[in-house]
């Protein structure tokens, strides 16, 4: 059976039960966002595809990470179709509750970086890299990963094959864990079901009540700028020149 896997934490059993529930993604034993680490408040989220390799040691999930090939799997899907998935997943999430989604070309600039597994495993996986904050029961997201199993079959639709994965159902679900939302056992109905499955392209009840619970309901207010994220190397005379930063 297709399972969606995001690794490095305990599942949370049974947070609630019914057509809204949902449960929260426990890292280190603390509940997980972007932003303040306060449910209910809004976040502003950069996202890049990688357009070199990352190694990213450390990590349980997407250490060794490669772009996109030029063509995906047996159906060829190309760049520019599994890029508007993406995007329309993103685009999804950031309608339904308060995250804002932000692309930028430089995977350097990015909180989440999306691409295929260099050691092809599961379907796709999620890795999310919190800032741990002693005594605290939830904690900020610094980094997230997304990466894809290039080995097997992806498409762009659905169409009754169970072991051909659509590119949009993969991702929200992956952005699911990437925005701190874990699998709801036992409750199929929802986009962070644990199995891959060709009933609903869009988040269901408890999906959208597991990300209003983090980040409110979808709002036209900005939300609040990201910190600026430190580049490796290449700082210059210039850009260290003038106040201090940190
Ligand atoms: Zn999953």
């Amino acid at each position: 059976m297709a399972v969606l896997a995001v690794g490095s934490f305990f599942p949370q059993q049974g947070a609630r039960a019914g057509d809204d529930a949902y449960a929260f993604l426990i890292l280190d034993g603390q509940k997980v966002k972007w932003g303040a680490p306060r449910l209910g408040t809004p976040a502003h989220v950069r996202f890049a595809f990688l357009r070199t390799a990352v190694e990213r040691p450390g990590s349980i999930n997407c250490r060794s990470m490669r772009p996109f090939p030029p063509r995906l799997g047996p159906n060829g899907l190309t760049n520019a179709t599994i890029a508007a998935e993406f995007r329309g997943a993103f685009a999804t999430w950031q309608s339904l509750a308060g995250i804002r989604f932000e692309e930028v070309a430089d995977a350097a600039d990015a909180d989440i970086i999306l691409g295929v597994q260099a050691v092809p495993a599961g379907i796709a996986y999620a890795d999310i890299v919190p800032r741990k904050r002693p005594g605290a029961d939830m904690s900020e997201i610094r980094k997230a990963a997304v990466c894809f199993n290039p080995d097997f079959g992806w498409k762009s639709r659905f169409d009754g094959n169970l072991t051909i994965y659509d590119v949009r159902y993969v991702a929200l679900h992956e952005i699911g864990h990437a925005i701190g939302l874990d699998h709801v056992w036992g409750e199929p109905g929802r986009i962070m079901a644990i199995k891959y499955q060709e009933r609903f392209r869009q988040p269901q009840p408890g999906d959208v009540a597991g990300a209003r619970a983090l980040y409110g309901g979808p709002t036209t207010e900005p939300a609040p700028a990201p910190k600026p994220v430190p580049k490796l190397g290449l700082r210059t005379a210039s850009t260290v020149a003038g106040p201090a930063t940190r």
